[in-house]
């Protein structure tokens, strides 16, 4: 191909945004080289995906080996190994209630069936979902969508049967957690009254830790408080751990932090490193539910993807990747903890394991996504590949792949600085 076509972007749909200008050529583990050669130190991980860094050998020797033997093996037609050992990975992993599976290829789909399996096997229509949650584009995961309006806007009218209850966080952070837990679990039994009784409500969708709505950690008695309600009223509890999932937050689950367990676990992200795999679990009692043939999908469960997820699981093992989750996330918290007392426009650091996220608000209190958004920049020109996340896009988040360690975080912690000095410079020119 000619070179001039190499930046000619004009056929790819402008439907994507694009967070920066990088044309990136390959990658290894938390290092991206654009086709200039240059190195950038990714603490994106491809949205939380590539937890074992990019291009871990032992996972590409896995793919390959697979490759070379077979790349699609129906799930409705064959049986496999990839697949099968998989489910007895996860099973081993997980609390018993969750021993059964079903895969898919992307977070949404997986969101999807979720829902599927929850209207299925209770015969019941409604979904209440949480204020901020992300689930994903597709229909039905952006029907329990409230992270923000442009995933929704012109899309509407969206499924039907859903209800949004107050998630447990306000700008600001001045508020008492108590309180609002009280409050949030109060309006989310007053909805069972007047909105959805319980005889028509299959579910419920959580994060446990909100993702794009701003890496907001709900207090624990609120997250126990809904298994309660669950239990109390019938209601499956649906935990939506694509983004916490497999070791992000220091745990390999974040229910682990909650001591509770869902209904039904939806999983994607982290699980494959990169290739594209999600899937449920639930027990195999709900699963039974779900009526043979009323499911289903040409690619789910792709022997390839299963094959890197399988490695994946033995690395994130074998590495001591969550307990390095654990340790090196809070080592960059206090980092950038000690940024916030030189900083006072970062309002809040917060975060566990390597789930971090930096918090700008103005001189009024408001979401300042200026800020945000021109220190992410500023970190891109540097070399450092940051996201930014929540409701005003107000919050830079860090999501590192979890092999790094503490001369990376020393580095991205110093490009973190040195743009937020260049940026309170521009402020007072
Ligand atoms: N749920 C959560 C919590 C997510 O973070 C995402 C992706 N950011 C999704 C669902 C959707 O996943 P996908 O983009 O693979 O469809």
């Amino acid at each position: 191909m000619e070179a001039s076509l190499l930046n000619n972007f004009e056929h790819l749909s402008p439907v994507w945004p694009h967070f920066t200008q990088i044309h990136v050529d390959y990658a290894k583990g938390p290092y991206i080289y654009d086709i200039n050669g240059k190195e950038f130190l990714d603490f994106t991980s491809g949205i939380g995906v590539t937890n074992t860094g990019h291009c871990h050998p032992r996972i590409v020797n896995a793919i390959k080996h697979q490759a070379e033997k077979m790349l699609h093996a129906q799930a409705t037609i064959l049986y496999n190994t990839p697949i099968t050992k998989l489910s007895h990975k996860l099973c081993d992993l997980l609390p018993s209630e969750l021993n059964c599976f079903f895969f898919s290829n992307s977070g949404s789909e997986a969101v999807e069936s979720a829902i599927k399996l929850a209207r299925h096997a209770t015969k019941k229509t409604n979904i209440i979902c949480f204020q901020g949650g992300y689930h994903g584009r597709t229909v039905g995961a952006m029907a329990v969508t409230t992270a923000k309006s442009i995933y929704r806007k012109f899309y509407q009218p969206l499924m039907s049967g859903v209800i949004v209850s107050p998630f447990p966080y306000e700008i600001g952070n001045n508020y008492d957690s108590d309180e609002l837990t009280k409050r949030c679990l109060k309006e989310l039994e007053n909805i069972l009254l007047t909105q959805t009784s319980p005889e028509e409500t299959a579910a419920m969708i959580i994060e446990p830790i909100l993702g794009e709505g701003g890496y907001v950690i709900p207090p624990k008695p609120f997250i126990q408080g809904l298994r309660e309600i669950c239990d109390k009223y019938g209601i499956l509890l649906i935990f939506d751990e694509i983004q916490t999932g497999f070791g992000r937050t220091g745990k390999l689950f974040a229910m682990e932090h909650f001591e509770v367990t869902p209904d039904i676990l939806v999983i994607a992200k982290g699980l494959a490193s990169g290739l594209p795999l999600s899937g449920i679990a639930a027990s195999k009692e709900l699963m039974s539910r779900w009526i043979t043939g009323s499911h289903g999908g040409t690619y789910g469960g792709n022997i390839l993807a299963a094959a890197a997820a399988i490695e994946t699981i033995n690395v994130l093992k074998e590495e001591e990747l969550v307990e390095n989750s654990e340790k090196t996330g809070e080592i960059l918290l206090n980092y950038l903890k000690g940024l916030q007392d030189i900083y006072p426009f970062i309002s809040d650091v917060r975060g566990l394991g390597l789930m971090i996220a930096c918090e700008f608000l103005d001189y009024e209190g408001l979401p300042d996504s200026k800020t945000a958004k021109r220190i992410r920049e500023l970190c891109v020109e540097r070399g450092l590949i940051l996201l930014t996340c929540g409701t005003q896009d107000h919050v830079i988040r860090w999501i590192p792949p979890l092999i790094i360690n503490k001369l990376h975080v020393q580095d991205a912690v110093s490009i973190f600085s040195s743009a937020l000095l260049q940026y309170k410079e521009e402020k007072n020119e």
